[in-house]
């Protein structure tokens, strides 16, 4: 069942099939590759296939050990198919689904892999956009890294911005899982190449996990989640890998780090992470109890549940008991969004530091406004002068002031 792909290329057999279309292995000019031929409604959309056409350099010009290269683009007939480099091995979600969870060595080398590829991505000034397992392909034939792992290579660059029209989002709502969208999409602005430090960040909690942070339920829910919702500790991660994790799924892109230090802080502890087994975790509790409840601490052949952290979407009511629906949904006010809310918006807070909105947050609040109006006073009163003292908030607390680490290319 050979097919000819455009005049260089033959297709010789099916390797997998995904959401855009199917892959096959293929021969070419110089040897083996892989040919995603896309799917006939994609393909035989002419708006698509410009677009296709229109962003050939960006697509063709990635070169990378830790990136599927799109070597041609051939638009021959009805058909639409990108060649790609040959990988010989499996993608990452077939490993996922047969370990369920992977040891931490082997898991953060698998990310570093993927955040140095991200890292030439973003620096070329492509977004990803669609960082999941199953777009993670594994080389088989390479030699093993650290805990045993295979190399990584990230494919699928730009795919999902090219599909992914308003036309069809309309049509469609969401393409694909809403697992490992970032906070910022689902509040529609333009992603940045800080959305895929956010996936790549939920791929590592997943591989480590077995399951992804905000994942499960209605799509709706996991959107929900993604902008309410606090990122709940794995028992028996190391507290460095943990904080990484936690800086890298901060809801305030800016707050995210870029992914060459990713990549970068990532190696740096694998050293500590050797021979270390999984996490003995079990999968999040479908009814949380109160938030204020610490996932408890079992011995260590019981596997430990975790409980989510639910933020309630108004401040003050009680956090959703049902996260399967998404009934009670409502659209946070951008004040609330904006950190007014408890989400993890905010850089986090000084130990000790009053949460923004509590009580005691606003007494302080309160208590410094008069601190301050009283010596502006004073001082006008000394000097005669206007009141040239700056009492806003923010230049009284600097704590309460974003991380601000650049994020997008
Ligand atoms: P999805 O659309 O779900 O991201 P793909 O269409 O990219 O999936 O790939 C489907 C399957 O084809 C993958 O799971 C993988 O097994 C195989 N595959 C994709 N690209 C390659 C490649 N460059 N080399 C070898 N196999 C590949």
């Amino acid at each position: 069942m050979a097919r000819k792909i455009g005049s260089r290329y033959t297709a010789n057999q099916i390797l997998g099939r995904g959401s855009a279309g199917t892959v096959w292995l293929g021969e070419g000019p110089e040897g083996p590759v892989a040919i995603k031929l896309l799917r006939e409604d994609l393909a035989s959309d002419q708006e698509l296939v410009g677009r296709f056409v229109q962003e050939r350099t960006a697509l063709l010009g990635l070169e990378h050990p830790n990136v599927v290269s799109v070597r041609d683009l051939v638009v021959d007939g009805n058909d639409l198919a990108l060649v790609m480099d040959l990988v010989r091995g499996t993608d990452l979600r077939t490993r996922l689904d047969r370990e369920r969870r992977l040891a931490p060595e082997a898991a953060v080398a698998i990310a570093a892999d993927v955040a140095e590829g991200l890292a030439a991505a973003h620096a070329a000034g492509v977004v990803h956009r669609d960082v999941k397992p199953e777009n993670v392909l594994l080389d088989m034939q390479g030699p093993l890294g650290p805990g045993g792992s295979h190399r990584a290579l990230l494919t699928d660059f730009g795919i999902a911005k090219l599909i992914d029209s308003p036309r069809r989002t309309r049509a469609t709502k969401i393409i694909g899982t809403p697992d490992y969208l970032a906070p910022e999409i689902v509040e529609g602005l333009p992603p940045r190449a800080a959305v895929d430090i956010y996936a790549l960040a939920t791929v590592l909690y997943e591989l480590l996990a077995g399951f992804t942070p905000f994942g499960g339920g209605h799509p709706g829910a996991v959107l929900r989640r993604h902008v309410t919702e606090t990122v709940v500790p794995l028992p028996g991660i190391p507290e460095e890998l943990w904080q990484l994790l936690v800086q890298c799924l901060a809801k305030a892109p800016a707050s995210r780090l870029r992914a060459s230090e990713l990549a970068s802080r990532l190696r740096e502890q694998l050293p500590a992470l050797r021979g270390m087994p999984p996490l003995d975790v079990d999968e999040p509790d479908a009814e949380p109890e109160e938030p204020s409840q610490t996932p408890p601490a079992g011995p260590p052949e019981t596997p430990v549940r975790v409980r989510r952290g639910a933020v309630p979407l108004v401040p003050g009511a009680k956090p959703d008991s049902n996260r399967d629906t998404h009934t009670s949904m409502r659209v946070p006010a951008p004040d609330e969004l904006a950190g007014g809310a408890r989400g993890t918006a905010r850089a986090p807070r000084a130990a000790g530091a009053p949460r923004p909105g509590s009580a005691r947050h606003r007494a302080t609040t309160r208590r410094r406004r008069l601190i301050l109006a009283v010596a502006a006073v004073a001082v006008a009163a000394a000097a005669g002068t206007g009141a040239w003292l700056a009492t806003s908030d923010e230049a009284a607390s600097p704590q309460d002031t974003k991380n601000t680490a650049p994020a997008s290319p």
